[in-house]
């Protein structure tokens, strides 16, 4: 996935100001950075739930940039997972995971809940397939969240935040998961603050600051010996 000179403005206030990022297949690249730096909004420009104003993403051939994209082919191809797990709270934990399959995909019921219930044991819910998000904790519906968007079979996956809404006793369950897909090879996005984790999974850490890339390399550099000042007040408030 290559990111080249991506700028995006909300009216006059520019807050993507020339971002260029490279991941490679199977890479884990944590965005850490301090709050309104643009990680989200750069997530969200990636998925196209945001338009950039100028620049190019590429997603394995796709074009996330192109005003002509299919929005339907970039976001199957494109698993997202929010601070707010976002699940229909009238659906069971399995049929949120089957309806993009059928809906988007054109899958049977009984395909795409054969794949849902592949992605629940995956994220260790096998055995809560019929339950309802009032009926899970935090940390098991952000672990739904995340098979919801596996069950889509995507290329690459972007998190934002996906711990800060939880009990602390839950973080661990969903950093696990986020843990095993990384071994297992899946390309990641994360933004984080836990500095644990990233120092743990990621290949790659980058460092936002007001809309562009202050620092990034690998973790235990940007982590362990951050180079430029911001990096380093942001990391003393951080760790
Ligand atoms: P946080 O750590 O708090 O989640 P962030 O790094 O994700 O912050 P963004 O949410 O990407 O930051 O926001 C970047 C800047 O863009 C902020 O100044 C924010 O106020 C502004 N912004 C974000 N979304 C919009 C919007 N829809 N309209 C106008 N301004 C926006
Ligand atoms: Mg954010």
């Amino acid at each position: 996935m290559t990111i080249s000179d991506l700028h995006k403005s909300y009216g006059d206030v520019e807050v993507l100001k020339g971002i260029s990022l490279t991941v490679a297949p199977g890479e884990v690249v944590c965005l850490v950075g301090p709050s309104g730096s643009g990680k989200s909004t750069l997530l969200r420009c990636i998925n196209v739930l945001e338009t950039a104003n100028s620049g190019l993403i590429d997603v394995g051939g796709f074009i996330a940039t192109d005003p002509d994209i299919d929005l339907d082919v970039m976001r199957r191809h494109v698993g997202m997972v929010f601070q707010a797990f976002n699940l229909f709270p009238h659906m069971t934990a399995i049929e949120n995971c089957s309806i993009a399959q059928r809906k988007v995909l054109g899958r049977s019921q009984s395909a795409a809940d054969e794949v849902s219930r592949a992605s629940l044991e995956k994220v260790g819910l096998g055995h809560l397939a019929d339950r309802y998000p009032d009926q899970l904790s935090g940390g098991q519906q952000q672990r739904v969240a995340i098979a919801r968007a596996l069950s889509m079979e995507p290329s690459l996956m972007l998190f934002d935040e996906p711990t800060s809404a939880l009990d602390p006793e839950t973080v661990g369950d969903v950093l696990d998961v986020m843990r095993n897909l990384a071994d297992e090879g899946m390309t990641m996005i994360v933004v984080t603050h836990e500095m644990h984790f990233a120092r743990e999974v990621a290949d790659k850490v980058v460092f936002m600051d007001g809309g562009v890339v202050v620092e990034e390399g690998p973790a235990a550099e940007v982590i362990g010996n951050p180079q430029h000042e911001r990096t380093k007040s942001f990391l003393a408030r951080v760790l």
